[in-house]
């Protein structure tokens, strides 16, 4: 099984040269403009090990062929396709391509993606003997050495890179794939704080409060950076600069609090009804906070924060601790 991985990670090196260099060829040179326009520097790619997958669709595999890789190896390091129609085929095919390295910095899998708007605008590599997605993160390998102190959790390869660009190289990605409680153990080993730089549309508010939960559960705390106006970290480095990011991140919300301000947007606080229920729903959370000190931090900040009165809101708390032992 050792020597399985073992060359199961040396397919993925020769490819991921390959697509290196396809990049500085004269056919990568649509995906090289690409990543340039993207406002990605030369050292930037160097350093991540940006590629191109070309257009002809069995290009990869021939030239892992002619380097004597066999087609298993091929097809299990997940490179390839294949059907009975067209054989063995290129899995990335006029793609720019970002290389998933391990914490050791070994090319473990693949992202690719689509240079405009088809779909899927991003592929990834399968899951393969030396890929597991629950237990890697884009970007650890680097951010583990950062000396900021703490660690940024984002959704992609791009908002990953941006960041590092910017100076803030302590960024990693969960890849599109929900956090795992793997991936947050992996984070303790190098940080006791998350800050959470997820996208701010629907789909990253609703990733952001599992993440907390789970983060949680590995005992680190965690913090929201807001992106507004912005899409996602990438988008909001390239409009407003590393300054305002420095800025959001010395501002980052305190995870609890940013849940209860998003529970507060379910509710219509103009009607008593609506409002008493929110406040119900508000004591239920807290009780979750077994150490009383924090308990009564915690109320303090939320009775302030939505006018309810401090000794209502504590009453209520400890009737529903009562209530559910
Ligand atoms: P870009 O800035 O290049 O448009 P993004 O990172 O902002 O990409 P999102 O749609 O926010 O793209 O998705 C976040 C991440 O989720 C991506 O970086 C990628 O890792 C993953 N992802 C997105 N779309 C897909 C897909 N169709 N299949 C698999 N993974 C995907
Ligand atoms: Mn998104
Ligand atoms: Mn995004
Ligand atoms: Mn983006």
């Amino acid at each position: 099984a050792e020597s399985k991985r073992s060359r199961l990670l040396e397919i993925n090196k020769e490819a991921a040269k390959y697509f290196y260099f396809q990049l500085r060829a004269r056919q990568g040179e649509t995906g090289y403009r690409y990543l340039r326009d993207r406002q990605l520097s030369d050292e930037t790619i160097k350093k991540f090990g940006l590629g191109f997958a070309n257009k002809t669709s069995n290009d990869l595999v021939q030239y892992l062929r002619s380097k004597g890789y066999s087609p298993e190896l091929i097809h299990e390091a997940g490179l390839c396709n294949v059907d009975e129609k067209h054989g063995m085929y290129d899995k990335f095919w006029n793609r720019v391509i970002f290389p998933i390295e391990d914490i050791n910095h070994r090319v473990i899998g693949f992202g690719g993606r689509v240079m405009g708007d088809g779909t899927p605008k991003y592929l990834n590599s399968p899951e393969t003997p030396i890929f597991d997605k629950s237990r890697n993160l884009y970007g650890l390998n680097f951010a583990r050495t950062s000396r900021k102190g703490n660690i940024i959790l984002c959704e992609g390869y791009m908002d990953v890179i941006s960041m590092h660009q910017a100076g803030f190289d302590q960024a990693v990605a969960s890849l599109g794939t929900a956090f795992t409680l793997g991936q947050a153990s992996l984070l303790k080993r190098y940080t006791k704080e998350v800050l959470l730089s997820y996208d701010s549309d629907g789909a990253g508010v609703k990733a952001a409060l599992r993440a907390i939960g789970i983060l949680k559960e590995a005992g680190l705390t965690g913090k929201i950076i807001s992106l507004e106006p912005y899409k996602d970290p990438d988008e909001f480095m390239k409009n407003l600069g590393k300054e305002a990011f420095q800025e959001r991140i010395d501002h980052a919300e305190n995870s609890f609090l940013f849940g209860i301000r998003m529970l507060e947007k379910e509710y219509n606080l103009s009607d008593p009804e609506d409002k008493t229920r929110f406040h119900r729903e508000i004591a239920r959370k807290l009780c979750d906070f077994s150490e009383e000190v924090e308990r009564e931090n915690y109320i303090e900040a939320v009775a302030e924060k939505y006018h309810i009165g401090f000794e209502n809101l504590r009453k209520l708390v400890g009737s529903i601790a009562a209530q559910t032992g």
